[in-house]
């Protein structure tokens, strides 16, 4: 275990950064996870996307206690989340996930740091299956990413923190954490609005209220992880921009398997590979130089 002493270092960072997925832009050009506009190609799309394909510090990773800090949740609380039990939101199919964003930006709080720590609002949470981290090497079936602002999106210096949950699957729906429960397909009669929950939102654009979703679950959770992994990384999209810090927690929360099953069929498969440890070359980078090499030593011989 290292010690959270390494944190200021991961906060520093101070660039003009695109936020995740709220702000995108709709000229940005089109992007898969899979085939020619997928993952492995995203740098070749547009010349703003070149990060992806050269950045050292990009995400996701696979979480050790070497590609990054294992802080000892239960007796360091580095990271706390000041949520209401309830909150409304807009829920969106932008193409690449759901998102969901707060009617009121400034509610919901994540306080990094020691004597009050740094301050950052979030700003939306959406979904990825499987999960984009690994833990040890083991991936789970869902991760969802809760995205932070410590000021305006327009402002130069603000800086993003992005909280991670997975969750894993249980064979009924009585497992299931209060906070996916309502937003399920399966939720018949306790959806904050009438419909389907998420269900509804299997085609790109289409937006949805949520009022008075309960959140109280997700600083819960956090209250009781014993461990919380964190490092420096990026955007896990195009345009792939670092300087993000990463904190997610280690054990998973729970849904069940019908609920998983509804989920999946709106989010499909979301998740960028895993990349290279903070710090190595970037593996796309490693692929090219290392198909060059072997081009030359075949035109000597
Ligand atoms: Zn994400």
């Amino acid at each position: 275990m290292r010690s959270h002493l390494l944190l200021p270092l991961l906060l520093t960072p101070t660039l003009s950064l695109s936020p995740p997925h709220s702000k995108r832009s709709l000229t940005d050009p089109h992007w898969t996870y899979t085939g020619s506009t997928g993952s492995l190609l995203w740098h070749t799309l547009s010349p703003t996307f070149s990060t992806c394909a050269t950045g050292q510090h990009q995400s996701p990773i696979d979480l050790t206690a070497q590609t990054g800090t294992v802080l000892d949740n239960a007796s360091e609380r580095v990271v706390q989340l000041s949520y209401p039990p309830c909150a409304d939101f807009r829920c969106k199919n932008d193409g690449h996930t759901v998102e969901c964003l707060p009617v009121d930006e400034g509610a919901m709080v994540m306080r990094v740091g020691e004597q009050g720590g740094k301050e950052y609002h979030l700003t939306e949470f959406h979904w990825h299956t499987p999960s984009e981290h690994l833990v040890a090497g083991r991936y789970y079936p869902l991760e969802v990413h809760f995205v932070h602002a410590s000021g305006p999106a327009d402002d130069p210096s603000t800086q993003f923190a992005v909280f991670g949950i997975f969750f894993d699957i249980t064979p009924t729906a009585a497992g299931t954490s209060d906070f996916i429960q309502q937003l399920l397909p399966t939720s018949f009669g306790r959806l904050p609005v009438p419909g389907k929950g998420l269900a509804t939102l299997g085609e790109p654009g289409v937006e949805i209220g949520m009022k008075n979703l309960r959140i109280g679950d997700i600083p819960a959770h956090l209250a009781s992880a014993p461990k919380l992994h964190t490092y420096a990384g990026s955007l896990t999209t195009p345009p792939c921009t670092e300087g993000i810090s990463w904190f997610v927690v280690d054990a998973p929360m729970r849904v069940g398997l019908e609920g998983y099953r509804g989920l999946k069929s709106v989010l499909g498969f979301n998740a960028r590979f895993t990349q290279n440890t903070p710090g190595g070359r970037n593996l796309v980078e490693l692929v090219r130089s290392a198909g060059e090499g072997r081009e030359r030593r075949r035109r000597r011989n």
